[in-house]
């Protein structure tokens, strides 16, 4: 945790000359730290050029958890995410990954609250990670690393809206926790949700995810299922989802809609959430309706959206033209 090469007592003062040479360490700079009534932290992170991400930190009594953004907004469309609304600059730097990691661990070690410890990481901050495959992967292998955090592969998540042929790359170089942004039972609702589905339809992203169960340590694969109201949370959906589920080692994570600014969605009822819950625990489906952290803040799932200086066709033209089309 220091950050200056004279304090690296533990290497040659030789190296650490060297070292001064040809390196710098510095940490992101916080523009902005807030905090929820539950606990929960959001860093805004500014960036050079005018842009900024923001991560955010999880307590639990068990653990603490710290989302990752891994992009400076997202490419992809996703209907119902409010970090798609900013349009996208740009991939983060290995260094701004791993710097929020860093810079995160540095100030929960001082936090005047107890228990605020760094236990897990999860890549479902602002961005699609697997667009940015090698930066991600080079700062996970820093999480993972003894000499870095140490954390195991249970603990470091990847989420990803589907991109097959990186998730089959992923299984082969680094088979971190993967979490599957489904949301949708069939193929012309998750169309509309998650466009990329055009692309990488159900069929082809459940086959990757058998590939992957194989090797995920552990065991099942994570599948989030966002709960829209009159959308896609009816008995008969679940009942597809099942089907489209039964063979495959899952965990479902029901996340109730966190709305924001613009977005037309409602978030389902209590009584939608828990018959939906009802119909994949009866079929035998490992499912946890997640509990919005940190949304009095906008902290909450689909409530990053930082500072982005979008490139190109602004967002609004992009939908019209439905022009994206991003091919891993
Ligand atoms: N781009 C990656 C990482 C984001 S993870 C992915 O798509 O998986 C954040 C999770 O929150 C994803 O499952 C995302 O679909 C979900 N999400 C996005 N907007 C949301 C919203 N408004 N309410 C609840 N969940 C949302």
């Amino acid at each position: 945790q220091v950050d200056d090469f004279d304090q690296m007592t533990n290497i040659s003062k030789v190296l650490r000359e060297k070292l001064r040479t040809c390196a710098h360490m510095r940490l992101p700079e916080i523009e902005s730290e807030q905090r929820s009534s539950d606990g929960t932290i959001k860093w805004l992170i500014r960036l050079a050029g005018g842009n900024a991400v923001e991560t955010v930190f999880i307590p639990e009594d068990d653990r603490g958890t710290l989302c990752v953004s891994s992009q400076v907004g997202c490419p992809l469309d996703c209907s119902f995410c409010s970090t798609a609304q900013q349009g996208f600059n740009r991939n983060l730097a290995v260094s701004e990954i791993i710097g929020q990691v860093q810079l995160a661990a540095q100030r929960l070690e001082h936090d005047p609250k107890k228990n605020r410890r760094l236990t897990n990481v999860v890549m479902m901050g602002m961005g699609e990670p697997l667009l940015n495959f090698d930066n991600v992967v080079a700062a996970m292998n820093l999480m993972l690393d003894d000499h870095a955090y140490g954390l195991s592969r249970r603990r470091v998540t990847l989420s990803t809206s589907g991109l097959v042929p990186k998730i089959d790359q992923l299984r082969e170089v680094n088979p971190v926790s993967l979490a599957i942004s489904l949301h949708a039972s069939n193929n012309e609702m998750r169309n509309v949700l998650v466009p990329i589905n055009k692309t990488y339809p159900i069929a082809e992203l459940l086959d990757a995810c058998r590939r992957y169960a194989e090797v995920q340590p552990h065991g099942h694969i994570t599948f989030e299922y966002v709960m829209l109201s009159g959308i896609n949370d009816s008995v008969e959906q679940a009942e597809q989802l099942v089907e489209l589920l039964s063979d495959i080692p899952s965990k479902i994570n029901l996340i109730p809609f966190n709305p924001f600014p613009g977005s037309d969605y409602k978030r389902s009822s209590n009584n939608a959430i828990n018959r939906f819950r009802d119909v994949l625990m009866q079929a035998g489906l490992v499912t946890v309706t997640r509990r919005p952290r940190g949304d009095d803040i906008d902290a909450a799932c689909g409530q990053l959206v930082g500072k982005v200086e979008a490139k190109g066709l602004h967002h609004r033209k992009r939908k019209e033209s439905q022009s994206v089309e991003v091919r891993a």
